[in-house]
Parts: C-alpha cells; sequence; structure tokens
C-alpha cells in the first residue's frame, strides 16, 4: 500500500490556505511543523471543557486536567521508549530543555573540566554551554566537521581525555539535515566516563529514536517540530543523573516541604516542573504523538526519504546550484545556494509564488562562517509534502535564478 498522503494532507486545515493567491507550498518544517486537526482539537476540547490547574484540585476537573496531562507524559515515554515515566521532563522546548541541564552543570562542572560541542549545533545547544563555561572556568571544545558538513569523528579520538565532562551534539543538523553518528558518540563518551546530551529537535519526527537503545544520558525536543504546539518540549534523562542535577527553577509545584529554614525538592519529574506548566501544550503534545503513531515514523521516514532523492536530484538540474549537506545519511532537508545570488533573494521571489522556505544562517552562525556564505535557502520536507510541490519549487528556484541572473 502507497502512502496515503492525500488523506493525510486532509488532516492539516492550512495546507487548504492560500498564500499570494497561490496555493500554499510550506517547505519550512525545519523552523516549526503545520499542525493536524487532531492537535488543534485537543487544545480547544482542553480549554472548553477541562480547564483546571493540576496536580492541586480535589475536583473532578482539576483530577481531569491532571490524567490527561500525565497522560501525555506516558505516551511520550512510549514513543521514546524511555525506561520510567519520571524521566520524562515536560518543558517549554528543546532551548528550555538544555538550559535545564547546562544550567545543572554550573554547580557539576570545576575548572579545567571539558565539555565538547559539535560545530554543526543550533545556537541553542552552543550558548548554553559557552555561559555553564564562562562561570565555571570549564573549557568548551569543537568537533570539527568536513565538507559534506558530518563530524569528524577521528578527531573526537583526540579531544576525548580524562578532562572530557560530556559531549553535547545535534542528533540532526537543522541547518544542513545531516543524521549523526550519535551511537558511536555515546559509545565513545561513555568508554571514557563522559556522558552525552543529544538535541533532538530535528529528528523526533522524522526518525524513529529508542532512547534505551541509544543509552543516550540527555535528549530534548520541542512538540512543535512534531505537529504539535509551541511553548511546549521535552527533557530526557537518565533517571540516577537527573536526580543528581540541581532544579533549574525553584517554585510551586517543584518543592516537598518548604520551611524558611530551608527547603526539600520534589521527586522526578516535578523537580524540574515549577509553576504551573503548559497543561493543554502537554496535552497537545500528547495527540500529535497519538497522530505521529498513527501514521508511523518508520512510513514517515521512508516516505520522506523519497521526497529527499527526488527534491536533491531535481534541484541539482539546476546550473549553479550548490548542495550543502549533500550525504546520504540525512533527513529531508535541502540546503542550497545558487552561486552569484543572495539566499534571502531567492526566498523572497519563492514567497511570491506561495513557497514558504527559511534564509539566512538558521540559528547556526557557525556552519555559515565554516562555508563562508552568508546563509543558505533551506527547504525542509514533511510527510504531508508531495512531489508535485517539488515540482513547483524547482520551477520556481529557476524562474527565480532567471530573474536574479
Ligand atoms: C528548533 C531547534 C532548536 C530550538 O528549539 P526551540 O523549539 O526553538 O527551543 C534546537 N536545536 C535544533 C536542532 C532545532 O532544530
Amino acid at each position: 500500500m502507497g502512502f496515503a498522503v492525500e488523506k493525510i494532507r486532509a488532516d492539516f486545515p492550512i495546507l487548504q490556505r492560500q498564500v499570494h493567491n497561490k496555493p500554499l507550498i510550506y517547505f519550512d518544517n525545519a523552523a516549526t511543523s503545520q499542525k493536524p486537526k487532531a492537535v488543534i482539537d485537543a487544545l480547544v476540547h482542553y480549554y472548553s471543557f477541562q480547564n483546571a490547574n493540576i496536580h492541586r484540585g480535589v475536583h473532578a476537573l482539576s483530577q481531569e486536567a491532571t490524567d490527561a496531562y500525565e497522560q501525555a507524559r506516558d505516551q511520550l515515554q512510549h514513543f521514546f521508549n524511555a525506561r520510567h515515566r519520571q524521566e520524562i521532563i515536560f518543558t517549554a522546548g528543546t532551548t528550555h530543555s538544555i538550559n535545564i541541564v547546562a544550567h545543572g552543570y554550573r554547580s557539576i562542572l570545576k575548572p579545567g573540566d571539558e565539555i565538547i560541542v559539535g560545530q554543526a549545533e543550533h545556537h541553542s545547544n552552543i550558548v548554553p554551554w559557552q555561559m555553564a563555561c564562562d562561570l565555571t572556568g570549564a573549557v568548551l571544545k569543537v568537533l570539527p566537521i568536513d565538507n559534506n558538513g558530518q563530524l569528524k569523528l577521528q578527531a573526537l579520538n583526540e579531544l576525548l581525555g580524562v578532562k572530557t565532562k560530556l559531549i553535547v551534539v545535534n542528533h540532526v543538523s537543522n541547518a544542513l539535515g545531516t543524521i549523526n553518528p550519535i551511537e558511536e558518540i555515546i559509545e565513545k563518551a561513555h568508554s571514557i566516563g563522559a556522558k552525552v546530551l543529544v538535541d533532538g529537535a530535528q529528528a523526533s519526527s522524522h526518525i524513529k529514536v529508542d532512547l534505551q537503545k541509544l543509552n543516550v544520558d540527555y535528549y530534548t525536543t520541542s512538540a512543535h517540530k512534531m505537529c504539535g504546539p509551541t511553548g511546549v518540549g521535552m527533557l530526557y534523562g537518565k533517571k540516577a543523573l537527573l536526580e543528581a542535577l540541581p532544579p533549574y527553577q525553584g517554585g510551586g509545584e517543584m518543592i516537598k516541604e518548604v520551611y524558611f529554614e530551608g527547603t526539600t525538592y520534589a521527586g522526578l519529574p516535578h523537580k524540574f516542573e515549577a509553576g504551573t506548566p503548559n497543561i493543554a501544550g502537554g496535552i497537545g503534545f500528547g495527540a500529535a504523538i497519538l497522530y505521529l503513531n498513527s501514521i508511523g515514523l518508520e512510513e514517515i521516514a521512508a516516505y520522506e526519504h523519497d521526497l529527499l532523492v527526488y527534491a536533491t536530484d531535481e534541484l541539482k538540474q539546476i546550473q549553479g546550484l550548490k548542495i550543502y549537506g549533500d550525504v546520504v545519511e540525512k533527513t529531508a532537508v535541502v540546503s542550497f545556494n545558487i552561486e552569484g545570488i543572495h539566499p534571502y533573494d531567492v526566498g523572497t521571489l519563492l514567497d511570491q509564488m506561495g513557497i514558504a522556505v527559511r534564509t539566512g544562517q538558521h540559528c547556526a552562525q557557525p556552519v555559515m562562517d565554516f562555508y563562508g556564505i552568508p546563509g543558505t535557502v533551506r527547504a525542509s520536507l514533511a510527510f504531508y509534502n508531495t512531489k508535485e510541490e517539488i515540482d513547483i519549487l524547482v520551477k520556481g528556484v529557476q524562474r527565480a535564478v532567471n530573474m536574479l541572473l
């Protein structure tokens, strides 16, 4: 049976709309994904019929809202195959998740300790570590990429040492789409006693992730890149590590007992969930997981790979077009430039044709500096995109080239 893309497209109200009087072609999925009706309905249902604060009321609404929110945690646990449900921390998104861990490491790191960071990281997996290093005297070392945007694993052997406390790296680069060999990185890190944080924001709706099999120490993602709402995400951490990590924010929900002489903290996951959480967002996240499961991550990955191969082959026909990170192991992201044309100009013309792509640095300035370019045009695909849309993109890029050169 083929992939029922037309049926899937009907689940996404926004795909019916027009932009500049043209049917919307949405190729900016790496920035945020679109939302199926099931997710929108879950948000509306919560606010219409269940709205109450959670974990604290004896009344029926509060119980219902708590159950719905905590059920979403179970769904995340199963989706990512975490061992314990307490290992799933609800956050505001990947940026928040990484900051929770980096903040905790401020009291773990000693002067001279080392953190290894990939060269192709999103700024949110660079800056929190720079801040932690600045405060502790720890040192940030960079694991370089090669011309194809792939991490140089031989260099990791030289960088890893007794001082290495942590490696922080993305599962998939948002700028290039390259999939990193995180299994190998995790194994190498563990062999010398270092931990690994993987930024999974760009992987979780495209690749089946099994946290126990990966044996990763910390893993982060954002719901809005997985068909879920904005403002909610996940931090996964191994139970023992999260128990040892100091809390990030103090407040309600995260305490056991509060005295002016001192306070004791709640157990996991509440220790890291101070304050009233994004309840609707958490419930919507659960609905997004259900939706992705109803299609199947393996099916999504296979279909998106077909789209990637097609888009890559077709775009390469355009004279002067260069793809960055043109490798086999990648998700459906095509990051490119055309010789002599600024990416912004291509993006602006494509927008006039109803095609949404991202242009610029993609929150990954070191990657652009590495290639010596101001940015790229990035077409990032999802399972609700089609080959017909790719044809229109390729024609659109060719038209842009004709106009600009
Ligand atoms: C989007 C993204 C982030 C940041 O996620 P937010 O939802 O903005 O917090 C971090 N890393 C990667 C690889 C991303 O794609």
